[in-house]
């Protein structure tokens, strides 16, 4: 079986969800078809939220009726028999009803705002397939709900992932296309919640990881991932093949095109992901898989938000034991570290999360001194293959950049990256630049 995920542009207008329906069912195999919502509605959920926790539910109001008149015209254009539109009007009055109980609820708490966030997909998802079942495809609805869970860290819980959904399959396994939702989840309290921003890619590779898919491929508005990010750089071009080890590292870093977690079940499972546009079927786009190519520098992407923490040991030289308890007190704060550098008796790191950055500077303060964080800092990074006898790329790179100011440069951890760290206000000189002098 194959997973497919089209995102918010796929979804996002009628006669898209009717060509995806042409694109799912040509080949007559029995997928898992994961849905984004319509692209804007997860952006229009979240916006009726602020007003309510700005305790302006007149506001919110506003908000949803002009939603709701979007997905009315919708639903009129995608249909074409009166009994598809009755189904499809049923189901937005049921969940615009419940935005509505939403909007009443005092006090309107995290959790009614990701119960709001979820509807974007649940609307998706069953639009689309009383779409499907108005045109005769054999289809069911696989609700996320019911298998896609997470622990206290935010983790997915695979194993559970498993077993629920493959208890939610067998009922309906004569079927040949089942739909789901992607982006949500259930948390330990049983809450409706998400797997942030972007996170149907996950879903599509949690889900392809689950039933050991046979290919997960991600349907998007591009033809594949290119070699730098096409909403910064112009002549950008997709690259072919990628291993996972490099993809996972472009997604991490910033390439908007996958969720940063996207890989790592397909990667555990052996699972390739095949990257594909929906506006242009035919475009071979990008695998993603075990193998890798002789390329030497393949691609480049950004990650925006990141705050550099400069240490110093105020012991003198051979402190042993001073990165351990550097370290200690990121993972008690669960704060990420991306980037590192050192010398002697200093250690440079880099975060994205930076929600307890005030208590990881006091206890780093009990053992070191620190200089004043820089915040709003991007983290270029550079893929490829980088192996460690291969002489001239640093000097290749960093003469690219020659004009640029970098505050870090990390280079050996892996073969197959180079990390830089640059003021975001030199961000897009920069990529522009290595696009010009790598490529
Ligand atoms: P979807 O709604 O289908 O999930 P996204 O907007 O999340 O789509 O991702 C696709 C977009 O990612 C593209 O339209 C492109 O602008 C952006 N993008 C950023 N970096 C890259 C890259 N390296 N390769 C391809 N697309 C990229
Ligand atoms: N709808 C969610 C978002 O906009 C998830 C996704 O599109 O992947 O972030
Ligand atoms: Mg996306």
């Amino acid at each position: 079986m194959q997973v497919w995920k089209f995102g918010g542009t796929s979804v996002g207008k009628p006669e898209r969800m009717q060509s995806i329906r042409q694109l799912i069912t040509e080949d007559g195999k029995p997928k898992i078809v994961v849905l984004s919502a319509l692209s804007g509605s997860t952006n229009a959920l979240l916006s009726i939220s602020e007003s309510l926790i700005a305790k302006n539910a007149a506001d919110a109001q506003t908000k949803a009726a002009a939603l709701r008149a979007h997905y009315d015209t919708f639903i009129t254009e995608l249909y074409h028999t009166p009994a598809g539109l009755g189904k499809g009007q049923a189901i937005v009055e049921k969940e615009f009803n419940f935005i509505d109980s939403l909007i009443d609820t005092v006090p309107y708490t995290l959790k009614e705002e990701k119960e709001m966030v979820a509807l974007g997909e649940l609307l998706s998802t069953q639009i689309f397939e009383a779409y499907l079942q108005e045109e005769g495809v054999s289809s069911t609805l696989l609700p996320a709900l019911d298998f896609m869970v997470i622990d206290a860290d935010n983790e997915p819980i695979m194993a559970d992932i498993s077993a629920k959904l493959a208890a939610t399959l067998t009922p309906v396994k004569d079927k040949q296309i089942f739909v789901t939702q992607g982006f949500i989840c259930r948390n330990p309290a049983g809450e409706v919640d998400n797997l942030k921003r972007g996170g149907s890619d996950y879903t599509a590779s949690l889900i392809g990881g689950a039933i050991q898919a046979d290919e997960i491929q991600i349907w998007t508005d591009i033809d594949g991932m290119h070699n730098n990010d096409p909403r910064i750089v112009k002549n950008t071009f997709p690259i072919r093949e990628l291993s996972f080890a490099e993809a996972a590292e472009l997604a991490y870093f910033g390439a908007k095109i996958l969720h940063p977690s996207t890989i790592t079940p397909a990667k555990i499972k052996g699972v390739p992901v095949r990257l594909k546009n929906t506006m242009e079927p035919s475009a071979f786009g990008t695998l993603i898989s075990e193998k890798s190519t002789d390329i030497e520098i393949k691609a480049i992407a950004a990650k925006d938000n990141i705050t550099a923490i400069y240490i110093h040991s105020t012991r003198m030289l051979n402190a042993y034991g001073f990165l351990k308890r550097v370290f200690e007190i990121f993972e008690k704060y669960k704060t990420p570290v991306d980037m590192i550098t050192t010398s002697e008796v200093s250690v440079s790191v880099t975060i994205d999360q930076t929600v307890n950055l005030d208590a990881i500077m006091r206890e780093l303060r009990e053992f070191a001194e620190l200089e004043d964080p820089d915040k709003d800092q991007v983290i270029i990074c550079i893929v490829g293959n980088f192996w460690a006898d291969k002489e001239g790329i640093a000097i290749k790179v960093l003469d690219a950049i020659k004009n640029i100011p970098i505050r870090m440069i990390s280079y050996g951890a892996s073969e197959h990256n180079i990390s830089l760290l640059v003021d975001a206000k030199h961000k897009n000189d920069a990529l522009n630049a290595l696009n010009e002098g790598l490529f």
